[in-house]
């Protein structure tokens, strides 16, 4: 997961991306970067941080052109060289790209461009497009169709080069991928929440395997590999999404309350409360109050100027932000019995401090209730930590709400999230994480 917005036709598209970056941050802290477009000069700027670190007005300023490309990275490199977007000398025009996913056959790729003694200037997958984008003869349509037809598994993309902003999803549509409009200026974006920050109108999804060309004389869409069953990550709507962004047709806040108005029905319990572990439990659990008629409360507090907790790589350095992030409020909790709802269990470090927490505030019993299914399996193209360190991966329900302590624990089904959706299990949606 990471954040692409990409401006095309603006004298402030730096600014204009600048800005679309720091609406998506949430899909990457890592790091992040901007590469504009005059017509002749490809200025870049990339660094390690938040947007607010890696940016300053000075350094915007610097990046001219009515084009720009930028980029939030979740990378696990921690070296500013693999944050992207990557910048390339290639023929006359330049190239640089900015891609959030992975591809499945990058190692083997790697391997064989390694071998006919090709340099790497980084450890992304997305440097593969560069070496077979260059192997190719004709422009950079040609080329980026070309490097499409080879490579496999989830991406969003967007390539800039002097003349022109290409954008594409891969053909199951994995990672979203929006259009907008500003006047005469065109942006995409992950999340139309980008779209919001800058004014800019939401037109539509760019479709799975569309590629859509952006150039002085409008817009061209093409599609490269014809039409495969879609396959959407359907954990957008569990967590990774911004609540107020449109994702696969839909507001992300609508869908979440749904899906806890559907727990509220698959699992009800008689307590006094529903509290939410903000931010990412608050839609889930206004649905679940709403749906049983119990009080929603606040009981749980953010700090918000803590990353979340799960960026972090060790786990001694995530067991003391899950602290410093949430407090538990004794006037509220004291004496009653607790629902707290969260959108997701990944390793039940964060969720049994939680139950710690509220109980250490005086909660008289703490039932658990999640917005989504057990999540079991790692993910096939990266989304979420591997199998191994997924609690529900190996351990029953039970086994998971005696580890987090709780009184109960419950999970939304996979069905009833289906019901929620209005969708059926063959709607379109990947959820392999929620498989064993
Ligand atoms: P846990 O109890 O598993 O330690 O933490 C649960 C919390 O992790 C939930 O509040 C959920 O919002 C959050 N979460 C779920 N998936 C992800 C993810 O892929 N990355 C991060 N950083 N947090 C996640
Ligand atoms: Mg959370």
């Amino acid at each position: 997961m990471s954040g692409l917005v990409g401006v095309y036709g603006h004298p402030e598209a730096a600014n204009l991306v600048y800005l679309g970056l720091y609406a998506l941050q949430h899909r990457g802290q890592m790091g992040a970067g901007i590469v504009a477009s005059d017509g002749q000069r490809m200025p870049w700027h990339r660094g390690l941080g938040l947007v607010s670190d890696v940016f300053d007005r000075e350094i915007i300023q610097q990046l001219k052109g009515a084009s720009a490309i930028g980029h939030n990275s979740n990378s696990s490199h921690e070296l500013a060289q693999n944050m992207q977007p990557l910048v390339f000398e290639l023929g006359e025009d330049g190239l640089a790209i900015a891609h959030s996913g992975n591809f499945t056959n990058a190692s083997e790729l790697r391997r064989q461009y390694g071998e006919k003694g090709a340099i790497f200037q980084s450890r992304t997958d997305t440097e593969i497009l560069a070496h077979l984008m260059a192997g190719y003869r004709g422009g950079i349509v040609d080329q980026v169709k070309h490097a499409l037809s080879v490579v496999r598994g989830a991406y969003s993309l967007l390539f800039l080069n002097r003349t022109s902003m290409i954008a594409t999803r891969d053909p199951h549509g994995f990672r979203p991928l929006v259009l907008g409009r500003m006047h005469e200026a065109t942006i995409v974006a992950s999340e139309t929440c980008a779209l919001d920050l800058v004014g800019a109108e939401y037109v539509r999804e760019i479709e799975p395997g569309e590629v859509l060309v952006v150039t002085k004389d409008g817009l061209q869409s093409f599609y490269v590999v014809s039409a495969h069953p879609s396959t959407r990550c359907i954990f957008e709507y569990v967590y990774f999404a911004r609540p107020d962004s449109i994702v696969y047709g839909r507001n992300v806040y609508q869908v979440r309350k749904e899906f806890g108005r559907q727990l509220a029905r698959e699992h009800p319990v008689d307590a006094d409360i529903v509290v939410p572990v903000p931010d990412s439990g608050v839609p889930a659990a206004l649905g679940y109050a709403e749906q049983s008629g119990l009080p929603l409360e606040f009981g749980l507090v953010r700090n918000h100027y803590v990353w979340r907790t799960l960026i972090e790589p060790h786990d001694a350095i995530r067991h003391f932000g899950a602290k410093v992030k949430l407090n538990a409020q004794r006037e509220v909790l004291a004496g009653k019995s607790v629902v707290v709802v969260d959108d997701s269990i990944v390793r039940g470090t964060t969720s049994r401090k939680i139950v710690t927490m509220l109980r250490a505030a005086g909660a008289k019993a703490v039932h658990m209730r999640i917005g989504s299914p057990p999540t079991k399996c790692g993910c096939y193209h990266g989304n979420t930590p591997n199998s191994n360190e997924l609690i529900a991966s190996n351990k029953s329900t039970e086994t998971i709400r005696d580890f987090i302590a709780a009184d109960s624990l419950a999970y939304l089904s996979e069905l009833g999230m289906y019901a929620a959706l209005k969708a059926d299990e063959c709607s379109g949606f990947c959820s392999t994480c929620f498989m064993q």
